[in-house]
């Protein structure tokens, strides 16, 4: 098959992308998060394709994209008032809610589950493709599952270039992270993933709010978690990353007594100059979270090479934005953190 790569300013792509869509096709959608690997969120036939395409796990529910909040009531029900205030204050934006599904949505995309997973995001174009498209749009990460995610049209096209029907380049993403996800099917509102929009953004309207400890722990595969994904090993290039907390100096210290020529290191631009010959890669500035949630993945996948053995990275601190940074890094490292004030 090949892979058509559609330009966000063509005026044509949003109708050509509907009508892939719409014949049950794949089609990778930009969104301010990730890439998504988009298809017919209403036909198991088509949602079939993206496991696939994917090698997604059968029981990793997807994310039903939406063109307008109204939406949802076509898709859920018994849908609370906090839904409806979550939605006022945040989209189109990088937020999914998980509420009871209607019958209309088929298994495949919600893995079985009674609740599906709901979001508006903040993407004219895409949001065009799904009205136009006439039926919401499941879409995962678009990235090979276990991989780092998708944040450029050339990172999709890297992962599915002849496997999937086109996509569409909309430049690279602003977020960088995938959506946060809050699970609104119980009495309290539960965190279960970390993303753009902060934990402290939801107390605001929320005023509650659980954090799952899928967020804060590893969590092994024979383990019942409420989203399915968090329990898999996610975001992680091939090689070994291990998470060096403590001061700037402390840490490269540690890192230049235990590296390796084989070895790389994942820092904040401020410190590169810490690490001359020690091939550092910096992900964004340390002063301004947004550039490290914008290049995290981008730097993973770099580093994504078997001549890589170990990577030694530094994880910003501190809630806001930075808490989803710190959640993607340490699944990615699998909790392994060494801290450099107290290691040798
Ligand atoms: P991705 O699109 O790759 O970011 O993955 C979607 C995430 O949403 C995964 O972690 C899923 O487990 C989670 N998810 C999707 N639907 C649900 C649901 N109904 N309940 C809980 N988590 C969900
Ligand atoms: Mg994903």
């Amino acid at each position: 098959m090949k892979t058509l790569v559609l330009s966000a300013n063509h005026r044509d792509t949003a109708a050509i992308a509907a009508q892939i869509i719409r014949s049950s096709g794949l089609v990778a959608i930009p969104t301010e998060t990730v890439y998504g690997l988009g298809a017919n969120g209403l036909s198991d036939s088509a949602v079939a394709k993206i496991f696939i395409a994917k090698g997604r796990p059968q029981d990793n529910p997807l994310i039903l994209h939406v063109a307008d909040a109204g939406d949802i009531e076509k898709f859920c029900h018994s849908i609370p008032s906090a839904a409806y205030k979550l939605a006022e204050a945040f989209w189109p934006g990088p937020l999914t809610m998980v509420l009871p599904a209607r019958d209309s949505v088929p298994k495949c995309t919600t893995a079985g589950l009674s609740t599906v997973a709901v979001r508006c995001p903040d993407n004219a174009l895409t949001r065009e493709i799904i009205r136009l498209s006439g039926v919401p749009i499941a879409a995962p990460s678009a990235n090979i599952s276990g991989k780092p995610s998708t944040t450029t049209a050339q990172h999709v096209l890297h992962d599915h270039d002849g496997k999937i029907d086109a996509i569409v380049d909309g430049g690279p993403c602003r977020v960088g992270v995938e959506s946060t996800i809050v699970d609104l099917t119980e009495e309290r509102p539960r965190l279960l993933r970390p993303g753009g929009i902060t934990p402290e953004q939801l107390r605001e309207i929320l005023g509650d709010l659980v954090v799952d400890k899928a967020v804060t722990s590893q969590i092994s595969k024979d383990e019942v978690v409420k989203a399915p994904g968090m329990k898999y090993r996610h975001y992680a290039p091939q090689s070994e990353i291990i998470i060096i907390s403590g001061s700037r100096e402390k840490a490269a210290a540690y890192i230049r007594r235990h590296i390796s020529p084989e070895d790389r290191v994942l820092c904040f631009e401020e410190e590169l100059a810490l690490y001359e010959n020690c091939r550092p890669l910096a992900y964004g500035r340390e002063s301004q979270v947004d550039t490290l949630s914008a290049g995290l993945f981008a730097a993973l996948r770099e580093l994504d090479d078997p001549s890589v053995s170990r990577v030694y990275a530094r994880c910003p601190e501190g809630g806001g934005v930075a808490y989803a940074v710190q959640n993607r890094l340490k699944k990615a490292a699998a909790f392994h953190i060494v801290d450099a004030e107290v290691a040798l």
